[in-house]
């Protein structure tokens, strides 16, 4: 039923879901405390407001000197004092030639003192100490302003604040930060045979998996998920639902893309004018998923605020398929609308444990194992019984990733699997 019934390969899909994910926009904007601000995405950039560090830094437990001074060793010097972190620069005794002062990692070198020794280098710990092994001038010393100037860019925005981000932000003094507001995701099952997972349900009938696999899966990615009461396969509740879920940001609808009688989401659509990016990819599980966008009338929101398009994604409803679709394709457009620059999609390496005999065609991203350890990771497939089987995910750790050309795979062969 769609306008243009294209079928891509899983690359030429997932460019196409990059390419519109980067002319998306986060709405509103809110500061929050540092913490409370984990995971969110940066609104603002982040400059350090004064050197880092701010003074020239002992990197070593040792003795300042002039490295001169020790070119020729073992030598001898005299010790005239000692700074530990935390001494105030202003009491910084300076140094003269042929003089060393006990120094403590994190504390500030004194003026006249171009090197610090390690203490594993000299002997002596008196007046005296003689020493065995000579430095080089700045070594274990990081100088003023090396890791940041005053005034430099430390996290542009549109930086996820991770546990480094954090720490950098904490290290210029920001205990609040403003961050992106979240996007609203919407969240549509459709099926007359799904019911509600409160409700016990007739043997004919199957609980809604898919409602909170997606709502997880959108928290994880920096959205809102707005769950939507279940659509039955019934033009006219589908029509007045999907209305609702243009309301959001991004409409994720789950199941009813499929090729059968009662697949209306494709129609319902079309009735909308949208506008279809592709209507299926070369992949398993998840083939026929559907990527588009409606028109927006001009709403009340300022131009600059207005999405001129509102997105949609048809997830196939087989939960493993609703799963992986989100991850591969509708994960990109949920964090550009976070505010987080879209990223191409990576995979890692590992090694097959267990041989892989499969059809080609396809790219596969089956429910697989991550073992093994440290450089050694090894992947193997779990026993699933296809796209419905939900437990197999539950089970695994990752997805192998199968290219379309490959039938047999040996053991041993590096194989790229999608962490999750
Ligand atoms: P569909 O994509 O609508 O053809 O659905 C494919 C399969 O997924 C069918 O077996 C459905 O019963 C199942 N399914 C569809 N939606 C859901 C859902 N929200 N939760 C769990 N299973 C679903
Ligand atoms: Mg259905």
């Amino acid at each position: 039923m769609s306008s243009s019934p294209e079928i891509l390969s899983f690359e030429a899909a997932r460019h196409l879901v990059e390419e519109h994910a980067k002319t998306l926009r986060p709405r509103g904007r809110e500061l929050l405390s540092l913490l409370d601000a984990a995971g969110r995405v940066l609104a603002e950039p982040i400059h350090a407001d004064r050197n880092i560090p701010p003074f020239p830094r002992a990197t070593r437990d040792g003795y300042a000197v002039k490295a001169a001074d020790v070119q020729t060793v073992p030598a001898n010097l005299e010790v005239i004092g000692e700074i530990k972190a935390g001494t105030a620069i202003g009491e910084l005794p300076p140094l003269a030639s042929r003089q060393a002062i006990a120094i403590m990692t994190g504390a500030p070198v004194p003026e006249g003192a171009d090197a610090v020794l390690m203490i594993e280098h000299t002997s002596g710990d008196g007046d005296r100490i003689e020493i065995t092994k000579s430095v080089s001038q700045g070594e274990n010393i990081v100088p003023s302003g090396a890791e940041g100037r005053k005034g430099d860019l430390l996290l542009p925005a549109g930086t996820r604040l991770d546990y480094a981000a954090i720490a950098a932000a904490a290290a210029v003094g920001r205990s609040r930060v403003l961050v992106h507001a979240k996007p609203r995701i919407a969240v549509l099952s459709t099926g007359d045979e799904v019911v509600d997972i409160d409700v016990p349900p007739a043997l004919h009938q199957i609980r809604n998996s898919n409602s909170y696999s997606l709502a997880a899966q959108i928290h994880a990615a920096g959205g809102d998920p707005l769950i939507l009461p279940i659509a039955p396969d019934e033009p006219v509740r589908l029509r007045e639902l999907l209305a609702e879920a243009l309301d959001c940001d991004l409409v994720l609808i789950a199941g009813g893309v499929s090729m059968g009688k009662y697949d209306l989401v494709e129609q319902e659509l079309a009735a909308l004018k949208a506008e279809f990016f592709f209507t299926g990819a070369k992949i398993q599980p998840g083939k026929p998923i559907v990527f588009g966008r409606v028109s927006c009338g001009a709403g009340t929101l300022a131009p600059e605020d207005r999405q001129q398009h509102k997105y949609f994604f048809g997830l196939p409803g087989n939960p493993v398929s609703t799963m992986v679709t989100f991850e591969i394709f509708a994960k990109a457009c949920v964090q550009a609308l976070a505010g987080l620059d879209p990223a191409p999609l990576r995979f890692v390496h590992a090694k097959l444990k267990t041989p892989v005999q499969t059809k080609t065609g396809l790219k596969r991203f089956l429910p697989a194992q991550l073992s093994g350890e440290f450089e050694n990771a090894e992947v193997e497939l779990t026993r699933w019984q296809g796209s419905g089987d939900i437990a197999s995910v539950a089970r695994s750790n990752c997805f192998l990733v199968i290219p379309p050309d490959r039938e047999q795979i040996e053991a041993g062969d590096w194989m790229p699997v999608l962490l999750r």
